[in-house]
């Protein structure tokens, strides 16, 4: 005996009707979400790649050629940074050439000196900051682990210590 009425047949025919649409509008909704992740990471890609193509371009121009009025990118040290149309000039031009090109990179120097300087500075602090913190103590610290105190004063009350830093920082 076949439980079976004509409702329950339209029943689970609309049923299915309905499970074939919703997975439908599942697929093309997770369908377009891929298509826009994938269309923002391709335009993120495209923006790096010329960010990179800028970073180059830059560094290009950094390493143009020396001649006066000249924009094309030098061959390199090889080439005492000629283009290929000057890279045989005379050895008097191409001098006068770099010491013009000199003069313009003064801010360059002005830089390189000031990381030059930079450097020393963090030196001396390092070397400062690795002496024990008593006053009038010449001992070396045995580091921040330490709270850069000498062996001697390693047991120094915390109180002490903390005038001591304070005496020193100001
Ligand atoms: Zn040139
Ligand atoms: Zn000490």
């Amino acid at each position: 005996m076949s439980q079976r009425t004509p409702l329950d047949r339209e029943l689970s025919k609309t049923v299915s009707l309905h499970v074939d649409q919703l997975v439908a509008t599942i697929s093309q909704v997770v369908r377009e979400n891929i298509a826009i992740q994938v269309t923002e990471y391709l335009s993120s890609r495209a923006l790096g790649s010329g960010r990179l193509a800028e970073l180059r371009e830059g560094r290009r121009n950094v390493r143009g050629c020396i001649a006066p009025g000249c924009s094309n990118p030098s061959k390199g040290p090889r080439f005492r940074y000629l283009c290929q149309q000057h890279k045989n000039a005379s050895k008097k031009e191409v001098e006068a050439w770099r010491e013009a090109s000199r003069g313009h990179g003064a801010p360059k120097n002005g830089v390189a000196a000031a990381a030059v300087a930079g450097r020393a500075q963090s030196r001396r602090k390092v070397r400062r900051d690795m002496s024990c913190i008593a006053p009038n103590c010449k001992n070396v610290s045995k580091g921040p682990r330490f709270r850069y105190l000498c062996a001697k004063h390693l047991n120094a009350p915390k109180k002490a210590c903390e005038a001591w830093r304070a005496a020193r920082r100001g």
